[in-house]
């Protein structure tokens, strides 16, 4: 027999790219205790998993997958989850870098803190065709967090990024013939990157660091020093840890 169970209150939200209107329950003390567990192992990798199982656990509206959602969707839904669960105000610590006068770094620490219900995203529409020429071009897939993270990071590092980006196409067309990404290999994928003019090449990279992000910035005097600080704040995990 079953004990007696306590009704949870439930939240809707509207997920700015996909448009899904997502009907959600807060955290549990059950995902307190998976997330803890993963920060506490400290590896971007078991956090990042952590968030999405309680993302999926919390999700009351049927055959909605976290992994199939874009990115920046499941960025979006985790402030509102954490909103509901933890109150909508987190704080954010900063160092101050400043150096001194003796030459010693000023070191202050400073606290933001954040609504995450007025967090948004930068842009709510993509277009994921890129055309390379008259017929021809690519139709790109949103990019896991990680990935993006990545190549903004490393923009100009083609070595680094051009199995990334290879990672993000869709498909290939060329008139009325479509080649899919998943029926090619990786070298193939980044032979065709190599075999781009750098400008068709940027048009890709831009479009991936032009994607819609969920950002926010803030202005903040350091009460050491008197240094104004703009502190950007972005990404799951700048939150998180
Ligand atoms: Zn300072």
């Amino acid at each position: 027999m079953t004990f007696i169970t306590i009704d949870q209150p439930t939240y809707t939200t509207t997920l700015p790219i996909s448009k899904i209107k997502l009907k959600f329950r807060c955290f549990l003390a059950k995902e307190d205790k998976l997330l803890l567990i993963a920060k506490e192992s400290g590896d971007p990798d078991d956090i990042n998993n952590a968030i999405k199982q309680v993302l999926q656990n919390c999700i009351i509206t049927k055959n909605i997958d976290v992994e199939s959602l874009p990115t920046i969707d499941v960025e979006y839904f985790y402030y509102q989850l954490s909103a509901r669960t933890k109150g909508d105000l987190v704080e954010s610590k900063y160092i101050c870098q400043h150096t001194l006068e003796n030459g010693e770094e000023c070191g202050n620490i400073l606290t933001l803190s954040v609504d995450l219900l007025e967090l948004n995203v930068t842009k709510t529409e993509i277009d994921y065709n890129i055309p390379l020429n008259i017929s021809s071009g690519v139709v790109m897939k949103y990019p896991e967090l990680k990935v993006l993270n990545i190549i903004r990071k490393f923009g100009d590092d083609l070595s680094v990024i051009y199995p990334l980006i290879a990672k993000c196409i869709d498909y290939g067309y060329m008139g009325d013939k479509i080649i899919y990404a998943k029926d090619v290999t990786e070298e193939d994928l980044i032979t065709f990157l190599e075999t781009l003019s750098r400008e068709q090449l940027y048009k890709i990279i831009d479009w991936m660091i032009e994607l819609p992000s969920i950002k926010k910035t803030f202005d903040i005097i350091c009460d050491n020093c008197g240094t104004k600080h703009t502190v950007k704040l972005d990404g799951l995990l700048d939150f998180f840890t």
